[in-house]
């Protein structure tokens, strides 16, 4: 049974094209599902997380790290009353719109189309994954992109800047760019993916950052929400040590954050009892960490931005990624037949090449560039 202020697909705002209903399944489950088929999903398997898909094969990619913030979500989707359908759609689409390599691929992307036209709104990866969602994939005869339903955009698009959202609000007024200009929320169950995201990469990174040998265990033991868990993990298992002392306590820590997470919120919605997710948008956020979390949680995320993506290793590696974004960027604004003609042939041209390298896998990237420049992508 669903909450009164959780979203479902009968009071959905609907599609922008028009479609009879599945037989079998509603309109939310539907969504996940175009989602899961979606080329774009697909190529979150060869996508940088924090390390580069050929450093190893047990790191994150955006593929294992959507899964894994689906999953986080969905438990506290389901103990909300929330709609798990609509949640697990939103985590398995929250980075489709992202570039090869990471941040650091977006940020090149979005200097060179600055750089290139000073009246350009740049490259947002947020807006990407709405673009790719309303028009980049093209698997459908009626209309272009996966048309969606609007709770489902609605919490894709997480950020806007005012300009794109006052683009968007002229091409479908009061649609989803509407609340960043009314300073708006959106639903509880994209309210929670945003959650379930920091959760989850919080906890991966440790892990996956342990694993590159780059931080040690002990370093992040620093760390307090780390160090406490990891004593309640040697208070059950005496002498427990390496990886299994490393995973039993990333377990509880992760747990603990979801049961925060739940509670805070279970409290904030008790007090502010939100009728229906109209009412919602118009509250104040309740989906949220206790304050007692909220610092436990900031001390983690500035301890890996310290010492993990500002690594001298890691910065290395993104240095190299930006070089071949960049020349990608040069190389097919210059010579638009290097692309294929579904983009060469568009009008916008500084846009087409954005959306796509934006659509690149890592290996892609570096193949494009080795083909383009004839030297290697990564050096020995
Ligand atoms: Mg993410």
């Amino acid at each position: 049974m669903l909450a009164v202020y959780a979203c479902t697909p009968d009071r959905s705002r609907g599609r922008r094209h028009p479609e009879s209903p599945a037989p079998t399944r509603d309109d939310f489950q539907r969504d996940r599902d175009r989602i899961v088929h979606s080329t774009a999903f697909r190529r979150l398997v060869y996508k940088t997380q924090v390390f580069l898909n050929h450093e190893g094969d047990l790191f994150r990619t955006r593929l294992t790290h959507s899964i894994e913030v689906a999953q986080v979500a969905r438990s506290i989707a389901r103990r909300l009353r929330l709609n798990e359908d609509l949640t697990e759609a939103l985590a398995l689409a929250h980075d489709v719109g992202h570039t090869p390599f990471g941040h650091a691929g977006q940020d090149m992307l979005d200097a060179c189309m600055r750089a290139s036209d000073p009246a350009s709104s740049g490259f947002e990866h947020n807006f990407q994954s709405l673009r790719v969602v309303d028009s980049l994939e093209e698997r459908y005869g009626a209309f272009d992109g996966l048309n969606l339903c609007f709770e489902t955009r609605e919490g894709i698009l997480k950020h806007c800047s005012r300009r794109n959202a006052e683009w968007l609000e002229r091409s479908e007024p009061g649609g989803v760019g509407h609340r960043f200009i009314a300073r708006k929320q959106p639903s509880l169950e994209a309210q929670l993916c945003n959650i379930a995201d920091e959760i989850a990469y919080n906890a991966h990174d440790v892990d996956d950052g342990v694993r590159s040998g780059l931080i040690s265990f002990e370093e992040v033991c620093g760390v307090e929400l780390v160090s406490r868990f990891r004593t309640q993990a040697l208070a059950e298992h005496s002498g427990l040590h390496g990886r299994r002392l490393l995973f039993e306590t990333m377990r509880r820590m992760l747990s603990a954050q979801i049961y925060d997470v739940i509670e805070s919120s279970e409290d904030l919605i008790a007090q502010s009892k939100p009728q229906d997710v109209d009412h919602v948008r118009e509250l104040p956020r309740l989906i949220r960490r206790s304050p007692t979390m909220e610092p436990l949680h900031l001390e983690l995320k500035t301890f890996l931005r310290d010492r993990l993506y500002r690594h001298s290793q890691v910065v290395q590696t993104t240095d190299r990624a930006k070089h071949i974004v960049a020349t990608l960027f040069a190389c097919y604004v210059d010579r638009p037949s290097e692309m294929p003609p579904s983009y060469s042939d568009k009008p916008r041209r500084l846009r087409a090449v954005a959306d796509y390298i934006a659509g690149m896998t890592d290996r892609f990237a570096m193949r494009e560039f080795e083909r383009l420049t004839g030297t290697v992508a990564f050096g020995a």
